[in-house]
């Protein structure tokens, strides 16, 4: 397995490697809009050692924003709303230099570190509209240092390196436990996974909506639930339209020290007829040719993020089954089981073989008890049109928050 020689090699070096000082690089910049205007958001490897400044200059109005002790190659954006464009570059050998070029005059309205995924940091720069005086006076202030808290570093520098390099998926389920084992002595943490997102719709229901839109809804409506009784900590592996890897999925499920993981789909099928929810837990072999089409469809999500790990992938899941995961796969059957209990009363319709097994990646290197939800067919016009009411939405969440509950606490 020479990608895991690879990795093991470029680990040693870091441990070493008092001598390369770490520096945050930057791997993404898009612009995005908001209520008040825009928002840019730099995604760095990790959070820079050196202070940030920020200073603005005109003809045309210009915000920048120097990051110290960082290195990015050239990326640039196009803007929304009171952003043209932003860009970002290396401006000296210490230096990044990132531009946001306004529509006309603009104010930078508020600006963070926030974690990104698998362990990256994201900087976030809030930008709104100004009126000419306001900019004239922020030009003549000239350069002012931002406060920004840095996020705390976790145990996932390595899996952010993981996933930026070519080595493959998180190869070492080992890496994490500490994290989980912290986490354990406090509330359980159920980590929810809306499938799909951005780029990504997922698939396309009978009326032309979006798997994606269904089961952000139904994440979004069962961490209502969890985080109203408090009894378990529940996050959201996206909690907007975004594009994940499968990859980025797991690793924040492991940072997070997961208790429980539950990904949350819809499907579709040829024959109209088709419904009901059912749930899958990972396995090596499917359980049936229509779980073995299920799994290539939602492993697609690497694929259009241009990254294939099929070849790493077959090496190396058969290896982490055998050492690491037999028990949280026994756990997950276990939770399929508890799934169904709870939601099938609530008058959520389950086919009548509910619980089927294949090779899902999100499912995979996790070590916790993790299934994948599919909450009913997008291609039947009933079940599509629970899946898109608010009444649906509601009740799948219920049932999904409440099970994982009962299930996690023992109540
Ligand atoms: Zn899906």
């Amino acid at each position: 397995m020479p990608g895991r020689i690879l990795l093991v090699v470029l680990l040693l070096l870091g441990a070493v490697g008092a001598v390369a000082q770490p520096v945050a690089v930057a791997r993404s910049l898009a612009v995005e809009a908001t209520a008040e205007g825009a928002r840019v958001r730099l995604g760095l490897g990790r959070a820079p050692a050196g202070e940030v400044t920020r200073f603005h200059l005109t003809s045309p109005e210009r915000l920048v924003v120097d990051i110290a002790g960082a290195r990015a190659d050239r990326r640039e954006a196009p803007g929304t709303g009171p952003v043209r464009a932003a860009r970002v570059a290396q401006f000296d050998a210490q230096t990044v230099r990132l531009v946001v070029e306004g529509a006309g005059p603009l104010r930078l309205a508020g600006a963070r570190f926030v974690p990104g995924p698998s362990g990256s940091t994201v900087l976030e720069l809030d930008v709104a509209a100004t009126d000419a005086a306001a900019f004239a006076a922020a030009v003549r202030q000239g350069r002012a240092t931002l406060a920004l808290a840095r996020p705390e570093p976790g145990p996932l520098a390595e899996i952010a390196a993981l996933l930026d390099g070519s080595a493959g998926p998180p190869a070492t389920p080992a890496a994490v436990p500490a994290e989980a084992v912290r986490r354990a002595a406090r509330r359980p943490v159920v980590v929810l996974d809306p499938g799909h997102g951005g780029r990504d719709v997922g698939a396309i229901s009978v009326t032309g909506g979006h798997e994606k839109d269904v089961t952000l809804a139904v994440a979004r409506a069962a961490a209502r639930v969890l985080e109203r009784s408090g009894r378990v900590e529940v996050r959201l592996t996206r909690s907007d339209d975004r594009f994940l890897t499968l990859g980025e999925r797991v690793a924040l499920a492991r940072a997070w020290g997961a208790s429980l993981f539950i990904s949350i789909h819809a499907d579709s099928a040829p024959n109209p007829e088709a419904r009901g929810a059912s749930v899958y837990t990972l396995s090596e072999t499917a359980s049936d040719r229509e779980a073995a089409r299920l799994a290539a469809k939602e492993n697609r999500a690497d694929a259009i993020a241009g990254r294939d790990l099929s070849a790493v992938d077959g090496e190396a899941q058969g290896v982490l089954i055998d050492l690491a995961l037999r028990d949280s796969m026994n756990a997950s059957a276990d939770f399929a089981q508890a799934l169904q209990q709870r939601m099938e009363p609530m008058g959520i319709r389950f086919r009548s073989q509910f619980h089927r097994f294949a090779g899902f990646r999100v499912l995979r290197n996790l070590g916790v008890p993790a299934v994948l939800l599919e909450c009913g067919y997008l291609s039947n016009a009933e079940d599509s049109a629970f899946l898109f009411s608010r009444e649906g939405q509601r009740l799948l969440g219920e049932g999904i928050a409440r099970a994982a509950e009962a299930w996690l606490t023992g109540s």
